[in-house]
């Protein structure tokens, strides 16, 4: 067992850094008030890798491992969780999903665009009556010949309005239950296709969201993404793995807010002391530090497993939950130590705040994930 990180790995998270520094610090408010997702910054992400972080370099990606997914994401996530959210859905639902479960055709046709950052992924699980009972969905796939017509729509999509390529997850026979789910991949522009609601959001507002509608679309058949029938056992392998990105997100955040209470608590006077000289303060501080590094190690763990090719369910859910509920946790502290400045939009903690609450929601909420635990947990003799 080794707990370092290759010397590779401490230069990518330099790299990230103090790219997340110079390119999105500069914009952080900006983007966040005008809830504006930042198109013109994908070109820079791509020439870094980070468009097509984990897939294989004749598909367009950077090659590189789960962990070092962890570091980059975590990095983004340091400094604007909202990017962060986008390239975590990009790299880890929509381009991985196609990663995992497309023919080679598609892998070039769609993977390695996205994966050089020429174009944007959508994924599209959730509708507005089914989100943690995903297989309640009612977005249907009919086969007419050589195409499917799909109707439906789909709720809460990031990169919904401006995303290139979606995969989209649809009933292709009702009998069927989970076994009668599939997956699809549409191009945005096909007719019948549309963004809806673009979503006014509490956080994560420099990650676009909103309604993808269906309405007689019709693609062509072989546009079915892996076998007919196994979109869902598909999708939760896929969410598998997105869950350590949400997992490294939720580190990443709570490690920005942590630095920032730091700094704070070392300049702001009270009593005619420094606010770190309090014991109540320095405990928030240890107890923070020690809860980040935790769920750091569930997290790299689960890469780690992802990496030598094991299933990860359990570690993937440990990972994800422990870490956005810590990330909540310190981003509330964050705004704590900063009293009445960490309530108002000149300093980060209120953002931090805000965004941070999408975490235990997203890619399976926290009481999904303790079914998920307690399920494997249960199983075991
Ligand atoms: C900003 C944002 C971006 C998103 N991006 C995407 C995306 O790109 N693609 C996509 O497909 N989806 C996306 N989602 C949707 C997200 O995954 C869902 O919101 C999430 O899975 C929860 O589903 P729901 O909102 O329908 O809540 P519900 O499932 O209605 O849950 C409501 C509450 O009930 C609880 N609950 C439900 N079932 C149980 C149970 N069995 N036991 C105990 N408690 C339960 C939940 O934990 C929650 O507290 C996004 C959501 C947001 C807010």
């Amino acid at each position: 067992m080794d707990f370092r990180p290759t010397d590779e790995q401490a230069l990518l998270r330099r790299t990230v850094r103090e790219f997340a520094e110079t390119e999105i610090r500069p914009h952080v408010r900006e983007w966040d008030e005008a809830q504006h997702f930042p198109i013109e910054l994908v070109p820079k992400l791509a020439a870094l890798g980070l468009m097509g972080i984990q897939f294989d370099e004749r598909h367009g990606g950077a090659g590189m491992s789960a962990v070092d997914y962890c570091i980059c994401i975590e990095e983004v996530a340091r400094v604007d969780p909202g990017v962060a959210l986008s390239l975590a859905a990009h790299n880890g639902l929509c381009a991985a999903h196609i990663n995992f479960f497309g023919s080679e055709a598609q892998k070039q046709t769609y993977l390695a665009p996205l994966a050089r950052g020429e174009k944007v992924g959508a994924w599209g699980l959730t509708e507005s009556t089914s989100g943690s009972d995903a297989a309640g969905m009612r977005t249907a796939a009919v086969r007419q010949g050589a195409c499917c017509v799909l109707n439906g729509a789909k709720t809460f999509i990031t990169h919904g309005r401006v995303g290139n390529v979606m995969v989209v997850m649809a009933v292709t026979d009702r009998s069927l239950g989970t076994k009668g789910i599939s997956a699809f991949i549409v191009e945005h522009g096909t007719p019948g296709m549309s963004a809806g609601k673009k979503e006014d959001k509490l956080g994560m507002r420099a990650s676009d969201t909103s309604e993808v509608l269906f309405e007689n679309c019709r693609i062509p058949a072989d546009r079915l993404l892996g076998a007919e029938g196994q979109g869902f056992v598909n999708t939760m392998q896929v969410l598998d793995a997105g869950r350590i990105g949400i997992a490294a997100l939720s580190v990443g955040l709570a490690q920005g807010a942590y630095e920032a209470a730091l700094a704070y608590s070392r300049e702001r006077k009270a009593f005619g002391k420094t606010i770190s000289s309090f014991q109540a303060i320095q405990w928030k501080l240890a107890d923070s530090a020690t809860r980040i590094e935790a769920a750091r190690l569930l997290t790299y763990r689960a890469a780690y497993l992802k990496d030598r090719g094991e299933r990860t369910t359990l570690e993937s859910a440990m990972a994800k939950l422990y870490a956005s509920e810590i990330a909540v946790r310190m981003a509330d502290d964050c705004v704590q130590i900063h009293g009445g400045y960490g309530f108002v939009k000149d300093y980060p903690a209120e953002k931090y705040f805000r965004d941070v609450k999408l975490l235990t929601i997203g890619e399976g909420t926290s009481e999904i994930q303790r079914l998920v635990i307690a399920r494997r947990v249960l199983a075991r003799t």
